[in-house]
């Protein structure tokens, strides 16, 4: 019989403790998956100080844990709990660098200036963690540009440590648009030498670049859908990243997210003033209106909602339909549900626009995680209008959620959503291609008359997105294939 695999996932986001956007959902859910095939996996993540300690029973685990930086020997200790579901998750406790408020930035939405020295010592923190606890898994898996420093510290530092030496590296790649490019200084206090600072591996215009270092020195990477993959090694998807992915094209995939169905299903969902299911929709109705007075919308089932749920930033296209949201509104009887944060500017834009309009477009600038529930439930289309989407998992709930998408078909929403078929009903969504005002405007448009003058169909479309599952079950096989494919490499190497 084989030995299970004992796998660390290593993140800056994990669900519920700590969130910003997709990443911290798919670190929580893709162990749980694992757990299912008798998978050891465990997780590693800071101590933030706004995570609850007392709800999730966090409880200390070393006292006293030394880490080498550069030439100092810092010192941290490392909480611990179990999950509901059994999963060991250990918080690195460090209060001059995780005893803040953000993860990445304050309210003020500024990176803390100390980031890159902040995530090269959770990288480091995740490694001494293994040797305290005598765990050698046979997988560290590094998400993102924050803790990718972990598989070049394995292969340059580890390589013949009795606990480190041996492990193999997977990098996964949420977004390629965030690498970590800083200036030179932050690099001598990663402590990689000089001979790794060149143009293959971290230095990228004289400045340090930690996803493209650790690019290189992954033993397998891979992104969160096989679209994604292939536009990453093109020069418009890679951010510049695109020649070195090309030159691992053999080591690079593509494995599409799943959902967490425990949290996002209109059947179960706590968050819901009534659930609902595809055979018993009467719920989703009182959750449109629910949605309609938490918002200050006229209460009108026989009008369509288009929900926005969204982090305001550039990759999101929310500036391009903040160019044509007024139009649409002048011209179609629709109402809006925005839900979004980041940028000051569009936060004011979409935070001023229910004044504007009131009863047609509702807004809540901030995060709120019942809202995007009730959002997800109690809208008819859910608009995702993205410059470039890695996977994209508002689109994947929305799907359970009977709420249809209206997506650019880019990346991971490409892979998820079937456009609408106007002679048979079938699809599951509405696609656009181009990235522009006019798109926007006119698939709106499609999707809003379809709520009116093809209603047989718009229930069609509603079922078919109901049914269709994207579970971490499925993706799961395609991660014990990478798990495996990267510890086959490891070996082949020594
Ligand atoms: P990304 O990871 O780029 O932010 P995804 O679609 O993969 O995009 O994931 C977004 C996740 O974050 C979803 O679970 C969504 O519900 C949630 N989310 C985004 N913005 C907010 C917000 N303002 N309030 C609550 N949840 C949010």
């Amino acid at each position: 019989m084989s030995v299970p695999l004992k796998i660390l996932l290593v993140s800056t986001e994990c669900v519920p403790f700590a969130k910003t956007g997709g990443m911290g959902d798919v670190v929580s859910a893709l162990p749980i998956a694992l757990k299912n095939h008798d998978i050891d996996v465990r997780i590693v993540i800071p101590k933030y100080s706004f995570i609850d300690v007392k709800k999730y029973h966090i409880k200390r685990h070393i006292k006293s844990m030394g880490v080498q930086m550069g030439n100092t020997q810092e010192w941290c200790s490392v909480d611990k709990t179990i999950t509901d579901d059994s999963i060991p998750v250990y918080f690195i406790e460090f209060d001059s660098y995780f005893k803040r408020n953000g993860i990445y930035h304050d309210n003020e939405f500024s990176d803390y200036p100390d980031n890159p020295k902040r995530f090269s010592f959770l990288a480091r923190a995740a490694l001494q963690l293994c040797k305290d606890l005598k765990f050698k898994p046979d997988i560290i898996q590094a998400n993102d540009w924050h803790t990718a420093l972990i598989t070049a510290y394995l292969k340059i530092w580890h390589w013949n440590d009795p606990i480190l030496g041996g492990i193999a590296s997977v990098l996964t790649i949420h977004n390629i648009g965030y690498q970590g490019i800083y200036p030179k200084l932050h690099y001598d206090y990663i402590g990689l030498g000089e001979g790794n600072f060149t143009p293959d591996k971290f230095e990228c215009f004289g400045a340090v670049n930690f996803l493209k270092g650790g690019i290189y020195f992954a033993d397998m990477i891979n992104t969160v859908s096989p679209s994604y993959a292939r536009e990453t090694k093109t020069p418009s998807g890679g951010f510049g990243l695109d020649p070195y992915l090309r030159k691992k094209e053999d080591r690079y995939i593509g494995i599409l997210n799943g959902a967490d169905y425990s949290q996002w299903n209109p059947g179960t969902d706590c968050f819901l003033p009534c659930n609902y299911s595809i055979d018993k929709m009467h719920g989703k109705v009182l959750c449109k209106s629910a949605l309609q007075k938490r918002l200050g919308l006229e209460l009108d089932q026989n009008t369509p909602i288009i929900g926005v749920i969204s982090r305001f930033v550039s990759q999101k296209g929310l500036y391009l339909l903040s160019q044509c949201i007024e139009s649409i509104i002048h011209n179609m009887n629709v109402q809006f549900a925005v839900l979004g944060s980041g940028d000051k500017q569009l936060e004011a834009f979409y935070g001023t626009l229910p004044h504007v309009y009131p009863g047609k477009i509702g807004s809540f600038i901030g995060y709120n995680d019942e809202l995007a529930h009730l959002i997800e439930a109690g809208s008819d289309f859910l608009l995702i209008p993205s410059i470039y989407e890695p996977c994209g998992l508002t689109q994947i709930y929305s799907l359970k959620y009977g709420t249809l998408p209206i997506i650019r078909a880019t990346g991971g929403l490409d892979d998820t959503v079937e456009d609408y078929n106007e002679k048979t009903g079938d699809g599951t969504g509405f696609k656009f291609w181009e990235a522009s005002t006019h798109s926007i405007y006119y698939t709106v448009g499609w999707a809003v008359s379809t709520f009116y003058d093809r209603k047989c169909h718009m229930k069609k479309l509603m079922k078919n997105a109901m049914k269709k599952i994207f579970s971490w079950e499925n993706s799961a096989f395609l991660y014990i294939d990478l798990y495996n494919k990267a510890i086959e490499i490891k070996n082949n190497e020594v």
